[in-house]
């Protein structure tokens, strides 16, 4: 553990007023904060429904829960890369995990991949907005709807983006986010459904009303834990947990047997102001992701940009060489102190509790992005000589980049004067 600047992955700050306004309402009765962010979120995203939970777990589980009642099927597609969060979810919801591939260089579903795996057992679809970066929604509707296949957007990395000017979590059937740390808007933990359909939304009321309310001790501890991540997340104090391998910081974990609660005002107190606070949020991760995006072009020639200036960059995600490049440059992120991440650590037919449970196929496009995935940090933290060692970083490390939130870079030979620019 080294006493020096180090950055998060990830930071969603939270104002001292809204902390206090939470500790304010641990000792209130009622369901004032809880109403008031219920009806916000369903103007700001234009939906009909709202369901507010403790994570986005288990929110995907309550849209799981209340989509099975109704219907025979029982397969879930979910991407063989993903947060082990989904297939928790979908195990504790009594459901078949159906693994589909996903391309390195959208991070999405690999589409005919997909086409080949819906069929007339499939329950729902779940594409997910990796990061932010908007998956391609339109097309997995198109797949489902002749099929009866719902389609279940994971926004959980992306509330407050945008794709073709509609709300990410809103173009599917029903979606969710993750107010979780090291989301776009955090309050702790947290999830919240969301979904304009009527018929959804009768089923998700159906499962939800019989949720209790998270107890008064879970409230207090979430709280207290939000309040630590609020001191601790400064780049001055993050050394210190970030050494600590007992919190598992940033770790993605495996268990279906998370609870299933209703949110308590606690946390939807910590949530006073989240519009403003998520569109400044996503500004400075819109405005970091372009600059790191500006830093990395200017240093390699050749750039291809596909894509769009849509989402919001909650993380900057690129694909380095290999393996050995991936582990080097985490070492050294480790050791500068750089918010690097290599994300999850193996594709979901790799969980080890899954193990056996899964017909074993091959997903090449899900182990290449484990094997190459690193993800630069775009937080308000961030300042230019952060990015510029991290640029410096990725030079040295001689990590030829393809770059993900806005465009892609094609494979550069490391050259000198790729060098002689970045000294310049
Ligand atoms: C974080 C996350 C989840 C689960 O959210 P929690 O609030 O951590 O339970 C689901 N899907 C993705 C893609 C996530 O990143």
């Amino acid at each position: 553990m080294r006493m020096q600047r180090t950055l998060a992955p990830t930071a969603a700050a939270v104002p001292p007023q809204a902390l206090a306004t939470a500790i304010g309402a641990l000792f209130s009765h009622g369901a004032r904060a809880r109403e008031r962010l219920a009806r916000e979120l369903k103007e700001a995203f234009h939906v009909e429904h709202v369901y507010l939970v403790t994570s986005g777990k288990a929110a995907l589980t309550l849209i799981l829960l209340a989509l099975s009642r109704s219907s025979k099927r029982r397969k879930v597609i979910i991407p063989a890369y993903t947060c082990f969060s989904v297939p928790s979810a979908v195990v504790k919801a009594g459901l078949e995990i159906v693994l589909c591939d996903v391309l390195p260089k959208t991070l999405d579903f690999n589409p005919d991949r997909l086409a080949e795996l819906v069929d007339d057992q499939t329950l729902c679809v779940v594409p997910t907005h990796f990061f932010g970066r908007p998956a391609d929604i339109d097309l997995v509707v198109t797949l489902c709807r002749p099929r009866g296949v719902v389609v279940v957007e994971d926004a959980a990395q992306a509330m407050g983006g945008h794709s073709k000017g509609r709300p990410l979590g809103t173009i599917g059937d029903v979606g969710f986010f993750s107010l979780g740390r090291g989301k776009n808007l955090s309050c702790g933990g947290g999830g919240v459904v969301l979904t304009s359909s009527s018929q959804i939304g009768k089923a998700v009321q159906a499962e939800y009303q019989i949720l209790p309310v998270e107890s008064w001790g879970n409230s207090a501890k979430n709280l207290v834990e939000l309040i630590a991540t609020e001191l601790l997340i400064r780049p001055s104090c993050y050394w210190l947990p970030a050494g600590l391998p007992f919190l598992g910081l940033g770790e993605t974990r495996f268990y279906p047997t998370f609870p299933m609660e209703r949110m308590g005002e606690a946390r939807a107190a910590t949530l006073v102001g989240w519009m403003q606070r998520l569109d400044a949020l996503n500004a400075q991760r819109q405005l970091q992701g372009s600059r790191l995006e500006g830093d990395l072009k200017a240093q390699s020639a050749g750039v291809e940009t596909i894509g769009s200036a849509d989402g919001c960059c909650l993380r900057f995600p690129l694909l380095v060489r290999d393996r050995a490049t991936k582990q080097a440059l985490l070492q050294r992120g480790a050791a500068e102190g750089l918010g690097l991440s290599g994300s999850y650590p193996a594709i979901v037919q790799d969980i080890p509790e899954l193990q056996g449970q899964l017909p074993s196929r091959e997903f090449p496009g899900a182990a290449a992005v484990v094997e190459r995935l690193v993800t630069l940090p775009t937080h308000q933290f961030v300042q230019p000589t952060d990015r510029r060692r991290v640029c410096q970083a990725l030079i040295e490390m001689n990590a030829v980049t393809a770059v993900g939130t806005q465009g892609v870079i094609d494979p550069q030979p490391p050259g000198s004067q790729v060098r002689a620019a970045w000294r310049s």
